[in-house]
């Protein structure tokens, strides 16, 4: 079983019952022994076999998931999972999103190399990360300040220095640096919440994934002028958007 990492290598336990020597009725001392993670190569294979073959072929997209290191955003127990085709647990309850959703999220948000992006739920910093790489600046809402602190530290080990973290409830938006040209919602929310919608430019785009625990639709807010449209795309299922204008705590 994988229990740790020492550089790019993960270290393994090489004793298990099935490999005791005959009369054995105890584990022998566990010997580690050292695998190389290629982690290019898995970040590759990810990109390929969980985004491109899935139809998503926004360039952008897989050239920003391709380049940043999805392995410095996941508990050091969890790396050699970190190009898996799931969500991972970072704490706190909360989890890091499966590589899938967060290629559809950025590619429904589309946002442009000048963008200003406000996003609610910066969990690992992952996203945001991603994020940073297509768009200008990036501020970034996380409830939990535990998170909070290590989303820092991540995005500041993978080079990141155009993301602001801040903490508090992100279903308030952030009026100070209102409006953005791209608000990402990156947990479920019960209704879209209009205090973002409030906090769009004028051409802005809004994404959140809207409907009950456990089942929501990625949902894309435009605003052209005073108009507001709203359209509804894939199937997701997201943690709790809790505050204010989300869920309840306990909901
Ligand atoms: N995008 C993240 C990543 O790449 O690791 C994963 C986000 S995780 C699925 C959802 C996050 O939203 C959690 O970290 C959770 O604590 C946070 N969250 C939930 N409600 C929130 C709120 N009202 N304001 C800010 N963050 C919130």
């Amino acid at each position: 079983m994988a229990f740790g990492e020492c550089g790019r290598f993960v270290r393994y336990e090489a004793a298990n019952s099935s490999n005791l020597p005959c009369g054995t009725d105890r584990a022998e001392p566990a010997v580690p022994y050292y695998l190389p993670m290629d982690y290019p190569r898995l970040r590759a294979s990810m990109v390929a076999t969980q985004i491109t073959a899935r139809g998503m072929r926004d360039p952008g997209v897989s050239e920003a998931m391709q380049r940043v290191e999805r392995h410095l955003f996941v508990p050091p127990d969890q790396r050699p999972h970190a190009y898996e085709d799931r969500p991972l647990p970072i704490g706190d309850g909360q989890t890091i999103s499966q590589p899938y959703m967060v290629a559809v999220m950025t590619e429904a948000l589309a946002p442009a190399a000048d963008s200003l992006v406000l996003e609610i739920g910066t969990g690992s910093g992952y996203q945001s990360a991603v994020l940073a790489v297509l768009a200008a600046h990036v501020i970034s809402i996380e409830r939990h300040a535990t998170l909070a602190t290590r989303a820092t530290a991540n995005l500041e080990a993978a080079g990141v220095t155009n993301v602001e973290v801040l903490v508090g409830d992100g279903t308030e938006g952030y009026a100070p640096r209102a409006p953005y040209d791209r608000i990402l919602v990156t947990a479920g929310a019960p209704a879209v919440p209009e205090t973002l919608t409030s906090q769009l430019a004028d051409g802005g785009r809004l994404v959140i994934p809207v409907g009950p625990h456990g089942l929501q639709r990625v949902t894309i807010i435009e605003r052209r002028g005073g108009n507001v449209s709203r359209k509804e795309g894939e199937s997701c299922v997201f943690v709790p958007l809790v505050g204010r204008h989300g869920w309840a705590p306990d909901a």
